[in-house]
């Protein structure tokens, strides 16, 4: 099978991220995202995107043990991402918490650990959803900096915060700035004010969602937005000669941030990362920002009366 090489970011921590991830996000069969982790890392991938939420992490321990034994590549040569879930944030859960991510993927360290959202949750729960736990994320994020001083983790970061909340988050004495924010970005949600926001502060932006899940989530407002049904993606498509998603994660690209599309199909898989051979003109990557409509896949509606409720 050809593999492709995924250019690197560099990030304010030192270190280097691929630009593209494997997203592993969510409900897969016994086994799914075994064999589809292992697809990623033959085509070339060599960035994962987990959380201890997603219930991913021990198949994916499997398939990247399995290929490190089969010398396709080193544990150095990959970059392994996973997130501290909501009913952790007390800060002396966060060291436990990691510790649980990195028995089950089989590793001793991580080389980035995010923040999942900004808000606290108690385990356990009443009317369909868990208790608001009162911790802030600027405990969390001290604890989280203990990792990287332990060893556990090389670069921390943040997923699902707003500016208000980076803009607290950076203000405070920290001794290490959030190298990452993952929120939402696809065609028709740009986030455009987040991403300049970042991009001021020298914080990397991964797009999660990057695909805007292909039109499978309908808890928008009444609608579902599909990029791979859009006329205007459709046509650069054709220009190019690639797929609707290969355009969408080369817009990605050409913004200038990173992105975890996720796929279980080896031929989407493999052609998520076959965007290195060409580059899309300024005015098509306007043409295309243009097509934003505000749309968000991803919500937790059932917490938006929390404190650091984010959207
Ligand atoms: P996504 O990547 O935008 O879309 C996934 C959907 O697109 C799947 O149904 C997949 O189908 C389909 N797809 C993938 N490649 C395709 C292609 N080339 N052509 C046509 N369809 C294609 O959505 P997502 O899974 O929500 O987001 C990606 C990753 O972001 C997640 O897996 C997770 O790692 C991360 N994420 C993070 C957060 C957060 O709070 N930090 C939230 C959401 C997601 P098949 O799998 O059937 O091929």
């Amino acid at each position: 099978m050809t593999s492709t090489k995924i250019p690197n970011i560099k990030l304010n921590s030192g270190f280097y991220m691929p630009v593209i991830g494997y997203g592993t996000f969510n409900s897969f069969k016994e086994n799914e995202v075994r064999n589809a982790a292992r697809v990623a890392l033959e085509v070339g991938y060599r960035h994962i995107d987990t959380a201890w939420v997603y219930k991913t992490e021990e198949e994916l321990g499997d398939a990247i043990t399995q290929k490190i034994k089969d010398g396709l590549f080193e544990r150095s040569d990959l970059f392994l991402a996973s997130k501290l879930w909501n009913t952790h944030h007390r800060p002396e859960s966060v060291e436990e918490m990691c510790r649980d991510s990195l028995t089950s993927l089989r590793t001793d360290y991580l080389d980035l650990y995010l923040i999942h959202w900004p808000f606290a949750i108690k385990a356990g729960e009443i009317d369909g959803r868990k208790p608001h736990d009162d911790v802030d994320f600027i405990d969390t994020w001290k604890a989280m900096e203990e990792l990287v001083i332990k060893g556990l983790v090389k670069t921390i970061g943040v997923s699902n915060f707003n500016i208000q909340q980076l803009k607290r988050l950076l203000a405070a004495d920290l001794r290490y700035k959030p190298a990452v924010n993952q929120v939402e970005v696809h065609p028709y949600y740009t986030n455009n004010e987040l991403l300049d926001y970042c991009k001021q502060e020298n914080i990397v932006v991964t797009a999660y969602s990057p695909l805007g899940r292909g039109g499978t989530d309908s808890s928008g407002p009444g609608k579902s937005l599909n990029v791979h049904e859009d006329k205007t993606i459709q046509k650069i498509a054709t220009k190019y000669n690639k797929t609707t998603a290969q355009i969408v994660i080369r817009w990605g690209i050409d913004r200038g941030y990173t992105l975890v599309p996720k796929s279980v199909t080896p031929a989407r898989i493999k052609q998520n990362i076959e965007i290195f051979d060409f580059s899309l003109t300024e005015e098509e990557v306007k043409t295309i920002s243009n097509l934003n409509q505000d749309f968000k896949c991803v919500h937790l509606n059932q917490y938006k009366d929390y404190p650091e409720y984010p959207f």
